[in-house]
């Protein structure tokens, strides 16, 4: 047996490089059990039909794999080359992706989570006795894997054997060690053989993994320079799929080459007047007066070199107007830094200045890490809740109080500090930057060279550029693929509408962004190609390097259609090349035909707790706008009509109440309702927005059972629901939902409201459901029992969802055959779970139902697993500590169950 405790005392006394290598050793020993057929039997064919290989991942089985092939090299390039690595908190996530979408099997979870508790081993945010734990648990969930095939005596010797050796190695030879000391068993070989050749099926090019796999099983020393071109994988490269990420790895290795982008953005943003541009000024070492800088027009591009790097920063200065934000989408996103500028003398408190801006942050910029900047410390001093901010915000890497008036005489020294968290940040955005060969590196400069003296490319003078360096135009990475990966770098963008442009490529950004919002401030919502015209021709400006930016006519269509695939206009129909910017039509809604107050209108909202960003609702009106009807459209909405469905539907944005709002109406409402609430998911995209979806409950679907009492107490209220929860509740086959007020209604009848059948069948809700509920989850082997469990309805405010889990979990542990002394503990626990429902928003109880509900589950199954009841019963424990008093008895009876679940 395996002890993992003693192995965790024992990694506890060696460096947290060693806990590293360890982990990554364990979990590298049983990947190739992924090898095994769906029934674990090593005796049968190991020969897999290959659509069955890695049936566990289903169609992502391709991004899975190299996620688990990713996370080896991340531990590797840890333990062998600090300088060149930083913690990313993707590596993690994408881990324990994999280890959850594996769960379907009964060994690939296992191997998943090893590697993933390798990834844990890494974070560079935690101590050592935190690697210490991971690795024991990379040990751990190796020999579990390996426990399913009877192979995990192996495992057994070979973790005891990396114990041993640890005290006499560096971390560094440690992990060049074979990976089995003794001679490989021969069950081994035969699955390692299985797994190489199930490997080739899939075809993406995996032999570079599999190479790099064998030299660490093998002991060939681990050729670092080699190991950057595993590790440095970009958003933008890894968003072209797991085949180009593969073949740009070979190319690395084949061609020696390893020129990095060596570019990084900055984005200045806060509010007008607060010195964003000031600020800029100061980092160039130019002299800031108080009084004498202009308002940024649109938008400002500017180069930084970051001290001692070869990278060059490109520092965007917003001039204030939100809507252009989304625009960020297009350029340079991996490698970007956020700078929040606040004004120390503005009348806007200053937390609530930072935490506005933070929310835009969160939004468009993801992960990137952010510095807060204090400005006009001079004129007054700034304080911020930096405490709760960080909390919030976890991307805040530090607060800055500086002037940028004096940041080179009083308060030079704040700003040298500024400069140099900047500087530093800069530097860890550059550390896993995108690679080159070098003939793309000589390509990429050859744009770079071309570019201040010409915004185009044609696609002749691209394709002489990459003969010239030898770039062929054939396989995975033909010149169509440098294209793509240079368009989404933000190197030279480039866009299907513009094919029919003999110049086809555009080279300078700041050429596109200054006409974009040259034409956005022009504050005209409806523009024809003569108003863009001359527009754009009274507006020519110098870039830094003292080039011309001219707009000739025949340029002026490029930024329309630029604007168009950036979704801040769109053509109007019969409009002669008229063009419509819904973002400047006036704030009023017209005035909406009078069937929208119908009773048969279905309502569906989208909520927003943190902050509603005003390009939504403009993109999604870009997105149907064919759709529109006569007109009816301002900023904040419009009118849509199905060309091919009977229904109209109204669209708006209510920013005072931060809702998106959705009214259908007509005979197919239910399934135009459906088709706009896709475009509108899609407009979300992968910003990270947060929200919650409502629907109103129809009065139709009261139950009649309701007393009057409570019907005359709603009025004419309208109550809603929230749509999963809704959807939740008929996948749990549950009746009856009951409303914030507690009235009952008929979950048949409320979807059958907002859905079709089809749609219902597509989200997986059963015809045959509805009411033949029992309340008693039946366990398979063992005798129903009559007992229930009841929770009173009465204190129900929240979640009557998580009141019925309960329920059903208590009734649950009744019949479990667990230990007495769990499910004693377990039952307490569960009660005072329900207890809290009458006192905390469902938003909270709910995740902590969800865990209680896997924990009994685990506790109930045959062969229960530690780490995952161990799991469920820290979600617990966090979440009741995060509610503090009123959960104090939970995490008293968290601590008590926790030593019993160690015996698992
Ligand atoms: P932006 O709109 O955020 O780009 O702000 P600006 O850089 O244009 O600055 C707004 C005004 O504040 C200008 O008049 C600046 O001269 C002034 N300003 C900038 N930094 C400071 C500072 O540190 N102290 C004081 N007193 N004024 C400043
Ligand atoms: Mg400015």
């Amino acid at each position: 047996m395996l002890d993992r405790v003693e192995i965790e005392a024992k990694l506890k006394e060696v460096s947290k490089d060693k806990c590293v290598a360890f982990a990554v050793r364990s979990a590298m020993r049983v990947l190739p059990i992924l090898a095994l057929p769906r029934k674990n039997d090593l005796k049968a064919k190991l020969i897999v039909k290959s659509s069955e290989v890695f049936w566990f991942w289903g169609n992502d089985k391709c991004f899975y794999l190299l996620t688990l092939f990713r996370a080896y090299s991340f531990d590797i390039g840890f333990v062998m080359d600090k300088s060149s690595f930083k913690y990313h908190a993707r590596y993690k996530i994408c881990s324990s992706e994999a280890a959850d979408e594996a769960d379907d099997s009964y060994y690939a979870a296992d191997v998943a989570f090893a590697a993933d508790a390798a990834v844990d081993a890494t974070d560079l945010t935690s101590d050592k006795n935190y690697a210490a734990h991971a690795a024991s648990y990379a040990a751990e969930y190796s020999y579990c894997s390996a426990r399913k095939i009877n192979f995990e005596s192996f495992i057994e010797q070979a973790v005891q054997n990396d114990l041993r050796e640890l005290a006499s190695l560096t971390a560094q030879e440690f992990l060049q060690q074979p990976l089995w000391t003794k001679t490989i068993s021969d069950e081994w070989m035969q699955l390692y053989k299985a797994f190489m050749e199930q490997i080739e099926t899939l075809n993406m090019g995996f032999d570079v993994w599999l190479s790099l796999y064998n030299d660490l099983v093998t002991g060939c020393p681990i050729d670092i320079n080699k190991l950057k071109f595993f590790n440095n994988i970009p958003q933008e490269l890894e968003a072209q799929g797991v085949a180009k990420v593969n073949a740009q790895i070979k190319n690395l290795i084949q061609n020696n080459g390893s020129q990095p982008l060596n570019r990084a953005r900055t984005i200045f943003i806060g509010y007008g007047e607060a010195g964003k541009t000031s600020l800029i000024r100061a980092l160039h070492g130019e002299k800031v007066v108080k009084g004498k800088e202009a308002m940024t027009a649109g938008i400002e591009v500017r180069e930084w070199p970051v001290p001692d790097t070869d990278i060059q920063a490109h520092f965007w200065d917003f001039g204030g107007q939100v809507v252009f934000h989304s625009t960020h989408k297009f350029f340079l996103r991996s490698s970007c830094v956020y700078v929040v500028v606040i004004n120390a003398r503005a009348d806007i408190n200053n937390s609530e200045q930072a935490e506005y801006w933070l929310e835009h942050v969160k939004v468009f910029g993801g992960s990137a890490p952010v510095l807060i900047v204090g400005n006009k410390v001079d004129e007054a001093s700034v304080h911020l809740q930096m405490q709760t901010l960080s909390q919030k915000y976890p991307n805040i890497k530090g607060f800055y109080p500086l002037s940028c008036t004096h940041a080179k005489t009083s308060h030079r020294h704040q700003f040298v500090q500024f400069k140099q968290a900047l500087t530093h940040e800069l530097q860890e955005v550059g550390i896993h930057q995108m690679l080159f060969t070098p003939a793309q590196a000589n390509v990429l400069e050859e744009l770079r060279e071309y570019s201040p003296d010409h915004a185009f490319l044609s696609e002749q003078e691209f394709h002489r550029i990459c003969d010239k360096h030898g770039i062929i135009n054939e396989g995975e990475l033909n010149r169509e693929w440098l294209v793509d990966i240079f368009d989404k770098l933000g190197v030279m963008l480039h866009f299907d509408e513009l094919k029919a442009f003999n110049d086809s490529y555009m080279l300078n950004p700041r050429w596109l962004t200054h006409g974009v919002y040259t034409l956005m401030n022009a504050k005209q919502a409806r523009l024809n190609e003569q108003d863009m015209v001359s527009i754009l021709k009274a507006a020519p400006v110098q870039d830094e390097h003292q080039h011309l930016l001219s707009y000739p006519p025949d340029k002026c269509l490029f930024i329309s259609k630029a604007m168009q695939r950036f979704r801040l206009c769109y053509p109007l129909p019969h409009g002669a090349n008229t063009l419509l910017i819904p973002a400047l039509l006036c704030d009023e809604l017209p005035r909406y035909p009078p069937e929208l107050h119908d009773e048969q209108t279905l309502r569906f909202e989208f909520a927003f707790n943190g902050f509603l960003p005003r390009n939504l609702i403009g993109e999604f009106m870009v997105s149907r706008h064919e759709e529109i009807k006569n007109d009816l459209q301002s900023q904040r909405g419009a009118v849509f009509v199905s060309k091919t469905l009977q229904a109209e539907a109204l669209v708006e944005a209510d920013y005072h109440r931060r809702l998106l709002v959705m009214q259908v109406y007509g005979r197919d409402a239910k399934d135009y309702l459906m088709i706009l609430y896709d475009v509108m998911i899609a407009v979300f995209g992968d910003l990270a927005l947060d929200y919650r979806e409502w629907v109103d409950l129809p009065r139709s679907a009261l139950d009649t059972n309701s007393l009057e009492r409570e019907l005359l107490k709603l009025g004419n209220k309208v109550e809603k629901a929230e749509y999963k929860q809704l959807i939740e509740t008929a996948k749990d086959n549950q009746a009856k939902f009951i409303s914030a007020s507690g009235l009952k209604y008929d979950v048949k009848k409320v979807l059958g409201y907002f859905l079709s059948e089809s749609e219902q069948s597509r989200q997986g809700i059963t015809n045959n459901f509805y009411g033949a509920n029992p309340t008693v989850t039946q366990n398979k082997d063992q005798q129903v029992s009559n007992q229930t469990v009841n929770i009173s309805h009465s204190t129900i405010h929240g979640s009557v969802l998580a009141a019925e889990k309960i329920e059903n979990c208590l009734n649950t542990l009744q019949s479990s055959p667990a230990d007495n002394d769990i499910k004693q503990l377990l039952t307490e626990l569960l009660k005072h779970i329900a207890e809290l429902n009458s006192k905390v928003p469902a938003k909270v109880l709910d995740p902590i139902t969800r865990d209680a509900e896997d924990l009994v589950n685990e506790v109930n199954s045959d062969n229960p697993r530690k780490r995952n009841s161990l799991f469920s019963l820290e979600g617990i424990k966090d979440a009741a500590i995060a509610l503090g008093e009123t959960a104090k008895p939970i995490i008293e009876i968290a601590e008590k169950i926790s030593p019993l679940l160690q015996s698992f």
